[in-house]
């Protein structure tokens, strides 16, 4: 099983959450610990778009 950890779309830096190669994920609000920046992302076989980017 593949994992990886999502990475911040704002700051680049890794998240607390992760991702397996079977997880869904859709309108996930992702909250960054380190720029405590919220974006809005969707994920699926470890490929990751962001809807939203906080501003
Ligand atoms: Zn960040």
């Amino acid at each position: 099983m593949e994992e990886k950890w999502v990475i911040c779309p704002v700051c680049k830096s890794k998240t607390r959450v992760k991702l397996r190669d079977d997880t869904i994920l859709k309108n996930f609000p992702l909250f960054c610990p380190k720029c405590k920046q919220e974006s809005v992302i969707s994920a699926e076989k470890m490929q990751v778009s962001v809807h939203k980017k906080a501003e």
